[in-house]
């Protein structure tokens, strides 16, 4: 089977391309590199020994996708191609509605035009809002998001159940991830965010290799056991081996099925730096900050449904996490 990934430079579209390659998947990477580099599908081959197809090309202009859809019949599309960063959405909202909406729109436009009925999206834990108390299932209604990078994932999933309603044939897999960390064991594809990082392992990672003096932590007096927010750190290669098993169930249904991949297993801001620390003997200086507009205290997933239906659990630990994330930014302290 040959899968089409839109985004497929980027973090955890590169990581997937390693675990569909590693299933015996035929890869194809269609990115902008808008956010990434053609040297992280590069390593992708020169880890798996196998060739990727890569085509630079905006998922939003239809004319190229659709050329590259007709050339490769792809049988099924992974859709990662979109801008994430929460604050720059709050700055720049109309382009984050625009890119992230228009490459949604087109992909599906172009799957019906080429007879591709498939696709898996990336979607959040974002979606649940601040409604719904942890641990998260996929039951829950959706809540309100505090970002317009949060609605922009909250409308591309009514866009794609709208649209496998309408077409009994489509089969979607939405994907809420909580939050992914980690980089492939062997240090030569990782997380490599442009300028200061928004999220919190990347800060961790260029404080403790010297580009950063300290890590602030957004707050340090909400209501958990150390007073920081507690999430789901889910390692990148077990968030890759999950798309590998939602591939394989999407192949054999239609419809619309939501999953959850987190570990159930929540972790504070300090767990995090501790456990870095310890399992890298490396000392990250960190003070306690005031609390960042929109965090919500407690976020993790019950994990149950992608156990169960997929077959799928992450097995890495959160040392695993601590430990891959060090390696590769020690091994690529510029990024690729
Ligand atoms: P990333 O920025 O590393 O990867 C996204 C890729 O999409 C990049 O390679 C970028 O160049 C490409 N892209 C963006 N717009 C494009 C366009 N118009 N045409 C072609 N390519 C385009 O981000 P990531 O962390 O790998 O995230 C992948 C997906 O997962 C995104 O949709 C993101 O919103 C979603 N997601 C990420 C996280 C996270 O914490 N990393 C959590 C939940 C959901
Ligand atoms: N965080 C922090 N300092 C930072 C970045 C993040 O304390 O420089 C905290 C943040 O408040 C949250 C957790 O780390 O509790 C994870 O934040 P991230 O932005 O990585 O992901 P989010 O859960 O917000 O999507």
């Amino acid at each position: 089977m040959k899968i089409l990934l839109a985004g497929g430079a980027g973090y955890i579209g590169s990581h997937t391309a390693v675990a569909l390659l590693k299933a015996g998947y035929q890869v194809v990477v269609l990115d902008n590199f808008d956010n990434s580099s053609p040297e992280a599908v590069r390593r992708v081959e020169e880890l798996t020994h196998k060739p990727v197809v890569l085509y630079e090309a905006d998922a939003a202009d239809k004319a190229a996708v659709l050329n590259i859809m007709k050339q490769e019949q792809p049988d099924c599309v992974i859709h990662f191609a979109g801008l994430k960063a929460v604050g720059e959405s709050v700055k720049q909202p109309l382009r984050y509605y625009r890119n992230n909406i228009d490459t949604t729109l087109t992909l599906l436009e172009c799957m019906e035009l080429t007879g591709c009925r498939k696709i898996v999206f990336s979607s959040s834990a974002t979606v649940y809002g601040e409604e719904n108390p942890a641990p998260c299932n996929e039951e829950m209604p959706k809540g309100s998001c505090t970002n317009p990078y949060g609605w922009t994932k909250s409308m591309m999933e009514q866009i794609l159940q709208d649209a496998a309603v309408a077409d009994k044939n489509l089969g979607v897999v939405l994907l809420r991830y909580f939050n992914p960390i980690g980089a492939h064991e062997s240090g030569r594809i990782g997380e490599n965010p442009r300028g200061i990082p928004n999220n919190l392992m990347p800060y961790v990672t260029q404080v403790a290799v010297g580009k950063r003096e300290r890590l602030t932590v957004f707050g340090g007096d909400y209501d958990t056991p150390d007073g920081t927010c507690l999430r789901d750190y889910i390692h990148v290669m077990d968030l890759a081996e999950g798309h590998v098993a939602a591939v394989e169930y999407g192949a054999g249904h239609n419809g619309v099925e939501i999953f959850n991949l987190g570990t159930g297993q929540p972790y504070s801001v300090l767990d995090i730096v501790n456990t870095f620390q310890q399992v890298n003997n490396i000392s990250v200086a960190y003070e306690i900050g005031p609390r960042r507009a929109g965090d919500l205290p407690v976020v993790y997933a019950d994990a149950t449904k992608a156990k169960t239906v997929l077959g799928w659990q992450a097995k890495r630990s959160l040392a695993d996490m601590c430990r891959d994330s060090w390696n590769w930014q020690k091994n690529n302290p510029e990024g690729y």
